[in-house]
């Protein structure tokens, strides 16, 4: 039993608009998305956030990373895309479960 709704989503209890998904990691769209493709890329392992990690983490973290382009070309952005990783109250981080955003194919809006 868990609390985080991104370990929900990961889990299928809360419906969402999966995108890729492999033994790391889940890509999904963000709910409310701030440009034309917005989509969270998480762990599928609990870690609320950066402060969360050790060097254990390394090599998830590297595969994730990687992963990340992969995807976003996949979605059709070619051209780039911006990758925000918000990491506490500082960070202005809403869910505590870490996740990549990836923005891109046209303007952003109300993103801070
Ligand atoms: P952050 O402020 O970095 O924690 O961002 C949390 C993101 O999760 C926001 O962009 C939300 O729009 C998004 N979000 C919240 N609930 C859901 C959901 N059920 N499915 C997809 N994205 C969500
Ligand atoms: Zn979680």
């Amino acid at each position: 039993m868990t609390d985080c709704l991104f370990c929900k989503i990961r889990d299928g209890e809360i419906p969402a608009d999966i995108i890729y998904k492999d033994d790391d990691c889940l890509a999904f769209r963000d709910i409310n998305p701030k440009a034309p493709v917005h989509f969270l890329v998480i762990p599928r392992r609990h870690i609320e956030n950066l402060f969360d990690t050790t060097p254990s983490d390394e090599g998830l973290l590297g595969r994730i990373q990687l992963k990340i382009p992969q995807i976003a070309k996949e979605q059709g952005l070619d051209s780039g895309f911006r990758t925000v990783l918000n990491t506490g109250p500082g960070g202005h981080q809403e869910v505590y479960h870490m996740h990549y955003h990836v923005l891109g194919g046209g303007p952003f809006t109300g993103f801070n």
